[in-house]
């Protein structure tokens, strides 16, 4: 489904993605997962073009569509394949949630009636059709977030890209964003997740991969990570099961 070449990026003189090739097919989940730093945003950024790459190319579906300094022709027919979910929401506050669904730029195109349908079924499906009148600030953080994801599903993408979905919220308002992603998951949606969430990263992926100092270091299936001995795998996945 997507494929990475040689990504390489760098901010100033510092490296940040030092040559990244991976692939994902249809249907897979990948989180991404090491320390602070590590060029784990930066990585789901550039697959989504909000990054620029120095070097390498990204494919999706088997045609490149992005490459180093510029998208190829077609890019951003490309690009609406991608959902993204980001740290923040990033929804209007002054929008109500079924208002901020029905935003989406695909929409502008198709007639009201058939857009706030798909708009209701997606709040639905993150259980949250009670609210669709409702202000972003009338609602907790995990719903708002669980209203982004909805949005995002909306442009009815082929694949969903999350940055660090749940690392804003309360403690108490992780799960309902994780088991929301966990549902998707199992619908079959093909999934990048960066996350901290380690259980829920051994719990949904097929594949994860460890990002360390701007390289892939490994990438996994859950099993072989837990039995990776890896002193840099031990301590983060120690660290972060409790
Ligand atoms: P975290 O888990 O803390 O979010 P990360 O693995 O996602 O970390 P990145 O956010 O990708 O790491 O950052 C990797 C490095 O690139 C960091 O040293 C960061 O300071 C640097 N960096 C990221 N974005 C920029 C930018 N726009 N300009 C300059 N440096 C940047």
């Amino acid at each position: 489904a997507l494929t990475l070449r040689g990504v390489k990026k760098s901010f100033g003189a510092t490296p940040v993605l030092k040559g990244i090739d991976l692939s994902l097919k249809w249907g897979e989940v990948l989180s991404i997962i090491g320390a602070s730093g590590s060029g784990k945003t930066t990585l789901i950024r550039s697959i989504n073009g909000l990054e620029s790459l120095d070097q390498g190319e990204i494919l999706l579906g088997g045609e490149s569509f992005i490459e180093a300094k510029h998208f190829v022709a077609k890019a951003q027919d490309k690009i609406v394949d991608l959902g993204m979910v980001f740290q923040n929401y990033n929804l209007f506050p002054h929008k109500t949630v079924l208002e901020n669904l029905m935003l989406a730029p695909e929409y502008h195109h198709k007639p009201a009636q058939e857009t706030r349908l798909l708009a209701l079924a997606m709040l639905d499906k993150v259980g949250l059709l009670a609210h669709a009148n409702k202000y972003p600030h009338q609602l907790s953080g995990g719903q708002q977030q669980r209203v982004a994801i909805s949005r995002a599903l909306v442009m009815k993408p082929k694949i969903m890209l999350f940055d660090e979905p749940t690392s804003a919220l309360d403690p108490e308002l992780v799960s309902e964003v994780l088991l929301v992603m966990e549902n998707l998951a199992k619908e079959g949606m093909t999934m990048i997740i960066v996350t901290h969430e380690m259980q829920f990263a051994l719990k949904v992926s097929d594949k994860i991969a460890f990002m360390d100092a701007g390289q892939i270091a490994y990438l996994q299936t859950p099993d072989e990570l837990r039995n990776n001995d890896d002193a840099r795998i031990r301590r983060f996945i120690n660290n972060q099961i409790l």
